[in-house]
């Protein structure tokens, strides 16, 4: 057991990230920083600028998402994201309203979450074009655990695929631990 030392067995996480008020790339590439401070993150996908979903009159949005291994529970995790958020400048508004930033829990490991503050999967996964085209990128044979489908086969079923457009990979790659 020589190599124990060097198997990871912290749970895996996808977290969505997404910014469309000010630097929106410099958001997303500051907002991988601050994760990679407390959680080790292991994949990036590529950025995709992407049209607001809900509230329309907005400007576009750039999303990407991020898996990452964590020592922090998922409320931990939660708690830890909000922090970032809000240190960024995030102003509390409406929901889908434009943000500098937002982050949120996709997944965390194969768990069901439903309580009042915390809802994992995030429901809105499987309807979001902007969260699957980017996890699929890294997690397309990701079995979500409620649905029991792949995260490949659920974007080859949403919506709104043409409103997701790649921009490349900027400079957020230099943040992989
Ligand atoms: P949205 O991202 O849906 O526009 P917010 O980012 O303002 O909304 O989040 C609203 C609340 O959603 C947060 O305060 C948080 O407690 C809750 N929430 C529930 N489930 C999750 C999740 N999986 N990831 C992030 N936030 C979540
Ligand atoms: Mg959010």
């Amino acid at each position: 057991m020589a190599d124990s030392a060097e198997v990871s067995m912290n749970p895996m996480t996808y977290l969505g990230l997404g910014s469309n008020l000010g630097d929106r790339a410099g958001n997303l590439t500051i907002a991988t920083e601050r994760l990679s401070q407390e959680i080790t993150i292991k994949e990036i996908s590529s950025i995709y600028e992407t049209e607001p979903v809900g509230y329309k009159e907005q400007p576009l949005f750039l999303n990407a998402v991020v898996s990452a291994e964590t020592e922090l529970d998922p409320f931990e995790l939660l708690h830890f994201i909000k922090r970032i958020e809000s240190d960024m400048g995030r102003k509390p508004g409406f929901r889908n309203a434009p943000r500098l930033i937002d982050i949120d829990i996709l997944f965390y490991e194969d768990m069901i979450i439903r309580t009042g503050e915390l809802t994992v999967p995030h429901p809105g996964i499987a309807d979001r074009a902007f969260v699957l085209v980017p996890l699929a990128e890294i997690a397309g044979e990701f079995v979500h655990p409620v649905s029991q489908r792949k995260v490949g086969d659920l974007l080859a079923e949403v919506d709104g695929i043409a409103g997701v457009r790649g921009v490349g990979r900027l400079s957020l790659r230099e943040t992989i631990n």
